[in-house]
């Protein structure tokens, strides 16, 4: 686990080594491949993960998997940003062990980012409400919104929350969030009478990053904002 300066992040935790693959145009500029790349190619980087950073088999880190049980300090944790925690090489029983260590962690408070929102809808069907997790999808323009949003809000969870970075094209979500409108003041767009939820703003055409949780509230921040878990 690594300190990291993702802003609404205390931590990165990437229990599993993996290459990602490329699901749609988000991916070109993806640094997750291009780190890949490097320790595939780092001779420090020990031999059983090298091949899983340049596209075999992942390969769990065991040590890694219980580093947030060691942690007491109540911490803002990044799950699996190294990937995809749902990609398709993912086993389910590492994906149980995974949530099994943030069950274990309610100190704790866990940010999963994915592409593969399928795949995290089969997964967390008979898990329960995980009041410490947040899940979210990123999404670059309005198909992927279009696509990715609705599946996640079919996922049964307690906490969701949107990425749209890097953004591609113009994103409406406002048809996702039940009771939201958007206002612009002064070449800034903000979001009111989300119910309970954040309101944020931005510059048109900045990258946004919204949290949406049950009935509809919402928050958005411009990149270089801090986050607060609304509830
Ligand atoms: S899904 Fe995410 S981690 Fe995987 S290639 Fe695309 S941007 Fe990179």
């Amino acid at each position: 686990m690594k300190k990291t300066n993702i802003q609404y992040l205390d931590y990165t935790w990437n229990p599993v080594s993996m290459r990602c693959d490329r699901v749609s145009p988000g991916c070109d500029n993806c640094w997750h491949l291009r780190m890949a790349n490097r320790l595939a190619a780092n001779p420090m980087m020990g031999l059983e993960k090298r091949p899983a950073y340049a596209g075999g088999n992942p390969v769990m880190d065991g040590a890694e998997l219980d580093a947030p049980l060691k942690l007491k300090k109540p911490s803002r944790i990044g799950v699996q940003f190294m990937g995809d925690l749902f990609h398709e090489k993912i086993q389910s029983a590492w994906l149980s062990g995974i949530f099994n260590v943030m069950k274990n962690c309610p100190q704790h408070t866990f940010f999963i980012l994915t592409k593969r929102p399928k795949h995290l809808l089969n997964f967390v069907a008979g898990l329960g409400e995980l009041d410490n997790i947040w899940f979210g999808v990123s999404v670059e323009n309005q198909e992927t919104a279009d696509r990715r949003i609705p599946i996640l809000l079919q996922c049964p969870v307690k906490h969701r929350w949107i990425s749209a970075e890097p953004l591609l094209g113009k994103i409406n979500i406002i048809k996702y969030l039940g009771g939201c409108n958007e206002t612009e003041e002064h070449g800034r767009t903000s979001l009111q009478g989300c119910g309970n939820g954040r309101i944020g703003n931005r510059h048109r055409g900045e990258s946004l990053e919204g949290s949406l949780s049950q009935g509809g509230s919402l928050e958005l921040r411009d990149k270089g904002d801090s986050m607060s878990t609304a509830t």
